[in-house]
């Protein structure tokens, strides 16, 4: 199989805004499924994207990929199950919105729920950078945009 360079897709393409579907669990032994996260694997990584998550690549799979200190993850139907009272602020740029930064204000802390490239339930703790980046790809999952979450007035 030949790969295939992966197209971003750009606010405010409507197909950002889509609810995405779980990926069922047959589905991850696909070689179709199997190329689609290692294409986007390679477009983040192209992109110098810290996270790509499907809607972003014109897939309505619940899936994204997180590159976070030399660490690559592959989320299939994550769930966020608990959040960390605490917030902070921090700048968040997204690869639909190429050279945009907006303030952001998370929870530090979050678990996440998710299925690997095995199928197995898997849990990830995560906190700072790490659990930035899960958040802002999860909420592409449901169709939420950073310019969502953007502190008012502090858009640059
Ligand atoms: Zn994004």
């Amino acid at each position: 199989m030949k790969n295939k360079k992966l197209k971003i897709v750009k606010y405010p393409d409507d197909f950002l805004r889509r609810k995405t579907r779980k990926v069922r669990k047959e589905e991850i032994k696909n070689p179709k499924f199997k190329r689609l996260v290692l294409d986007m694997v390679k477009a983040m990584e192209e992109e110098k994207g810290v996270g790509l998550a499907a809607p972003q690549v014109g897939s309505d799979l619940r899936l994204c990929t997180v590159a976070v200190e030399g660490e690559v993850f592959v989320l299939i139907n994550p769930e966020i199950k608990s959040y960390s009272r605490k917030k902070d602020i921090f700048e968040e740029g997204c690869l639909s919105f190429p050279n945009q930064f907006f303030q952001v204000e998370r929870p530090i802390k979050v678990k996440v729920q998710t299925l690997n490239l095995e199928g197995e339930k898997q849990k990830i703790k995560a906190d700072g950078f790490l659990a930035r980046v899960l958040q802002h790809e999860i909420d592409h999952l449901d169709g939420i945009l950073v310019i969502d979450r953007a502190m008012k007035g502090n858009e640059k």
